[in-house]
């Protein structure tokens, strides 16, 4: 009755038709076309409101329903076989509860067939994301390899299958039927896919959106050249018609399978009970992405052939078989824009800003497309609806568009444009060196937007460990809102914060309810302080809390604080390998290019970067700064190395025996020694080897004493001799050490 929850058959009938037109037309594109328009997530869930709606109105499944058929069909492009024995597709279950109510079925139906089948042992394997093709074998001949199509009638792809040198062109050993079709899954290996990719990308075209279609639409190229150079290979899952074959179980043949040369997956068990197959599935649940190849789920199998013999099959699966899909990782979802972000370093990286979806489990509305070429490459427009893919644990990423919707968007389509002048400062967007496909905004030093990124990166746990100081408090204490000058223009005043600067802070808040993308800001009062009318801006617990932060990270070791002036390539691993080294920011900041390339750990590339970045005069106020408001700019000391020339200051000059002069300033250096590169009425001892020039005759006019190389050894070994360093110049090297710094 209508208003009562029973719609009028008619509408009923309309609802099954379109949702089944819907089906088979989403199936002909993924079948026939290897271009699938929706994603597999969204086709299984209209898959199963059909389905539903068949349980709840048996009336209405009709012979050419979707659900009573295999699903693929047969293209004219290929000629067209019959199997001899039908090739099926398996139930689908997308959670345990429904793999347990299956598994308890199939239990219960064992059961009524009493002491005529074993107890049930399920054979578990993985679900191959790729293709079902079947081998057919005559006299351990391959004679004819054809797709499922329809289940009963194939494509013909014997030559393409012909390529795969994974399946044998004849069996070996001996024992096989003279007539026997191999039933398997052809797939691209995830490392093959990767590394075609990568050449395909290389020659400028775009790479294919992911393994299972692009192994379909392999296997189905009409010129086997082709499929030849793509990296299909093949397991075997099953058995068609098997004329005299003695086996027992699907596994036993397995075993005979392997003997005869066919690829048998290594990866599948037979287990006694569903415990141990819901381990089984928890266990390559985490490991998904450790196999060689996709898999899209687990298929749980009745090992026993006899048992599989009396459950038998629907118009469409066996009853003694189901496949247990884990939760997608492939949506598709709308790409509503396409920003960019300035980074660190000045990079200037675009990123998707899509319609939130769920995928492996997570909600994701942003993936980087890292840079114009890789957006090129991808072909994604903005607009288009694009394949969104999240691994497990890994970043979300964009694959590609679904072209076959893009003509369909409303509004149309656009290409995105990278900006030419930086979005957070205005400056002129140019690549650092010619070659370079990043693009960077050279502005670095008040650029908002890097800033807000370094002092983000400067609180994080592998440098100073300011918890206080997240995304959105970088955000705050630098981004110009309200005050117009934010309390942070540069990371050099971060230790001179005061309370009073943080007072009334607002940020800009992008206005989501306009719709993402729109540019529209709100100002928002940020939590720094709290206020009400009576006693305005009182600091937050959050405020305090960050007040004692930096106070601790005043504390940090030494690779901490070289980890937090964002210099380029300068790491964790890079900045503990310098701070063993030298033990100081001082005895870093005045190490030659050599000597730190030469730190173990290091090499030119670190020491050129840092080089560079302390010949910038506002990087060395950042350091001067924080050590000025107390940070702590050296290490306790390293007691592995005698500290034999703390405090002094020595120069080497000429060319020694059995030192390069590099090795000489390490010598000296590692020593808590300072190597200066010239002489000064503080230079403590002069090492000169032959052809010495000038320095030699400076050093003897100020009365430094001079050492050759064996005084020089005899220093390392034991420091200076109590009566021939001249005790006011030692005394005065820590400071002369650090005013040559500061001149260099
Ligand atoms: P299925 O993929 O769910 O399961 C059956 C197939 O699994 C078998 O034919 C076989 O080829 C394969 N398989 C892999 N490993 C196996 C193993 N160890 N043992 C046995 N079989 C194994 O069913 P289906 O009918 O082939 O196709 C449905 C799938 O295709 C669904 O995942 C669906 O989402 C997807 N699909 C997607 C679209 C789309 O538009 N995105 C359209 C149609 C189908």
């Amino acid at each position: 009755m209508e208003g009562e929850g029973t719609p009028p058959a008619e509408s009923l009938r309309d609802e099954h038709e379109q949702l089944a037109d819907l089906v088979r037309k989403y199936r002909y594109a993924y079948y026939q076309e290897d271009s699938p328009t929706v994603s597999d997530a969204e086709f299984d869930e209209l898959y199963r409101r059909l389905e539903e709606l068949e349980a709840l109105h048996p009336e209405l499944v009709t012979n050419d329903s979707p659900t009573q058929e295999v699903g693929g069909e047969v293209s004219s492009a290929f000629a067209a076989v019959e199997h001899l024995q039908r090739m099926y597709s398996l139930d689908d279950v997308f959670s345990l509860e429904e793999l347990e109510a299956w598994v308890r079925k199939a239990e219960a139906s064992v059961a009524k067939l009493g002491d005529r089948v074993p107890p049930i042992a399920w054979l578990t394997e993985l679900k191959i994301d790729g293709l079902a093709v079947n081998l057919l074998y005559r006299d351990g001949k391959l004679v004819r390899a054809a797709t499922r199509g329809d289940g009963t009638t194939g494509e013909d792809i014997t030559h393409n299958v012909l390529t795969i040198k994974e399946i044998p062109r004849e069996l070996s050993g001996s024992g096989y039927p003279s007539e026997v079709e191999i039933r398997g899954e052809v797939f691209i290996p995830s490392k093959a896919f990767a590394e075609f990719n990568e050449t395909l990308v290389a020659a400028g075209k775009a790479p294919l959106a992911n393994p299972r279609n692009a192994a379909a639409g392999s296997l189905r190229q009409k010129d086997p050249a082709e499929t030849a150079k793509r990296p299909l290979s093949m397991y075997v899952h099953g058995i068609g018609a098997r004329e005299g074959l003695e086996a027992k179980s699907q596994s036993g043949t397995y075993e005979l399978l392997e003997q005869w040369g066919l690829p048998v997956s290594p990866y599948l068990k037979v287990l006694g009970s569903f415990e141990e197959v819901l381990e089984f599935i928890a266990h390559y649940g985490t490991h998904r992405h450790d196999l060689q190849h996709e898999i899209d789920g687990i298929v749980v199998k009745i090992d026993d052939f006899a048992t599989q013999r009396a459950l038998g099959y629907t118009s469409r699966v066996p009853r003694w078989a189901a496949a247990y899909k884990y939760p997608p990782e492939e949506v598709h979802t709308k790409l509503l824009d396409i920003a960019v972000n300035v980074g660190r370093t000045g990079r200037v990286t675009p990123f998707g800003l899509m319609e939130p979806v769920k995928v492996a489990g997570s909600t994701v509305g942003m993936a980087t497309l890292h840079n114009q070429d890789v957006v090129k490459a991808k072909g994604v427009m903005i607009g288009d609806i694009v394949i969104l893919r999240k691994a497990g644990d890994v970043i979300p990423e964009i694959v590609g568009p679904v072209l076959a919707l893009r003509d369909k968007q409303d509004p149309p389509v656009r290409e995105f444009v990278m900006p030419t002048e930086c979005p957070s400062c205005g400056t002129p967007l140019a690549p650092a060196k010619e070659s370079d496909v990043d693009i960077r905004c050279p502005n670095a030093k008040s650029c908002p937007s890097q800033l807000r990124e370094r002092v983000f990166h400067l609180a994080g746990r592998g440098a100073f460990d300011i918890e206080a100081l997240g995304w959105e408090a970088a955000i705050a204490l630098t981004q110009p809102a309200e005050p117009e000058i934010p309390p942070l223009t540069s990371e050099a005043g971060l230790f001179s914060l005061t309370r009073e600067a943080l007072a009334d802070v607002k940020i800009r808040r992008e206005k989501r309810s306009k719709g993402v993308g729109t540019g529209e800001y709100e100002l928002v009062p940020y939590f720094f302080t709290k206020g009400t009318a009576k006693s305005p801006s009182k600091p937050t617990a959050t405020t305090e809390k960050l007040f004692v932060e930096l106070e601790k990270a005043k504390k940090q070791p030494l690779w901490r604080v070289l980890v937090a002036l964002s210099i380029r390539h300068v790491g964790p691993t890079a900045s503990r390998a310098l701070a063993t080294a030298f033990g100081s920011m001082d005895a870093i900041r005045s190490a030659t290019e050599e000597q730190i390339a030469h730190v173990d750990g290091v090499g030119p590339t670190i020491a050129a970067a840092l080089k560079e970045w302390f010949a910038v005069d506002w990087h060395n106020d950042i350091v001067d700064s924080w050590a000025a408001a107390g940070v702590r700019m050296e290490d306790e000391r390293d007691t592995s190395m005698p500290r034999t020339l703390e405090g002094l200051t020595v120069v080497v000059t000429g060319t020694l025996p059995n030192f390069s002069r590099d090795e000489a300033k390490e010598a000296i250096i590692i020593r808590g020694g300072k190597a200066s590169g010239s002489v000064s009425k503080n230079t403590s001892y002069l090492v000169a080897g032959e052809s010495a020039g000038t320095k030699l005759d400076k050093a003897e006019q100020l009365g430094v004493p001079v050492l050759d190389e064996d005084g020089f050894r005899e220093l390392l070994a034991n420091g200076p001799a109590t009566t021939d360093a001249d005790p006011e110049a030692t005394e005065a090297a820590p400071e002369a050490a650090a005013a040559e710094a500061e001149t260099e």
